[in-house]
């Protein structure tokens, strides 16, 4: 009897302690946190001290600083996942992760701080397998603007230190809770100014667009258009986008066409991080 009510007090302790752990990390708590942290602080502050007179540049998803695709002619693949988190994009497509999974698929997620947030077990899960590579798609799901842009009805950062949280933060939340300071950065919506994108390559960040739309994120995109989109589009070192935030959405169906047909036509698949990253701007 003791030692059952021992097992029931540490699976109660156990919980307890991992939903305060998980609250501990939470968007808000964070960056509560990072603002006691006189390194960010300092460094937050010499950057928006830069960028505070810098104008914004174009704005859109593949501007200058932004790059698309895998620098390498071998026919290689990437496939990028997003979770875009908040009220309309908390789900998990766990059909597809597993699916990933069965096949060996490696991939990178670009995953938010909101999505964390609301997935904390599944994030520390899907960071600790190796097949997947997890990078940085902002704290709040915010594109990244200096002066407030707006992409598809999702307000953007309101000025260079928002910009600043949203891309740092998640990286530095990202990295206290796997160990590795994400390398990559794709903005909500892959809509950026040219700022942006120049203040995350200072901060050893490459911003990353695509080179495939798989047009996954249009709420009831059949699977044989998602398909398409893919299959006719597909060129050696291309980034592909897809979502793994929206279990409705057709990705995973798509994707049991999608990757036979591209194994049959000798393709392999990549993390971003296998290879150089190229723009096709010059
Ligand atoms: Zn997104």
């Amino acid at each position: 009897m003791l030692r059952f009510l021992l097992f029931i007090y540490l699976i109660i302790s156990f919980n307890a302690g991992f939903a305060q752990n998980s609250k501990a990390f939470s968007n808000k708590k964070f960056l509560k946190k990072l603002k006691q942290d006189v390194e960010y602080m300092k460094l937050k502050k010499r950057v928006v001290h830069e960028y505070i007179h810098a104008k914004p540049g174009h704005w859109g998803e593949f501007v200058k600083g932004v790059d698309e695709d895998l620098a390498t002619q071998q026919k290689y693949v990437a496939f990028t996942f997003d979770a875009c988190g908040g009220e309309k994009g908390s789900g998990y497509d766990k059909e597809l992760i597993e699916y990933l999974r069965r096949e060996k698929i490696p991939a990178t997620l670009f995953i938010t701080g909101k999505w964390i947030d609301s997935h904390f077990e599944t994030f520390l899960e899907l960071s600790k397998d190796s097949l997947f590579e997890i990078e940085n798609h902002g704290l709040n799901h915010k594109p990244c603007s200096v002066d407030g842009e707006s992409e598809y009805g999702i307000r953007g950062t309101a000025n260079v230190g928002d910009a600043f949280d949203e891309i740092e933060a998640n990286a530095k939340k990202i990295e206290a809770l796997t160990n590795y300071k994400p390398k990559f950065f794709r903005s909500a919506t892959a809509f950026i100014d040219e700022a942006c994108a120049r203040m995350a390559f200072e901060l050893g960040i490459i911003t990353v667009s695509f080179q495939v739309l798989s047009g996954d994120a249009v709420a009831n995109t059949p699977d044989s258009v998602i398909t398409a989109n893919v299959l006719t589009t597909v060129k050696p070192g291309a980034i592909i986008i897809m979502h793994f935030n929206h279990p409705k959405w057709n990705t995973f169906e798509a994707m049991q066409k999608i990757v036979p047909e591209l194994r049959k036509r000798g393709y392999l698949f990549a993390r971003l991080n296998k290879f150089p990253l190229k723009s096709n701007k010059n």
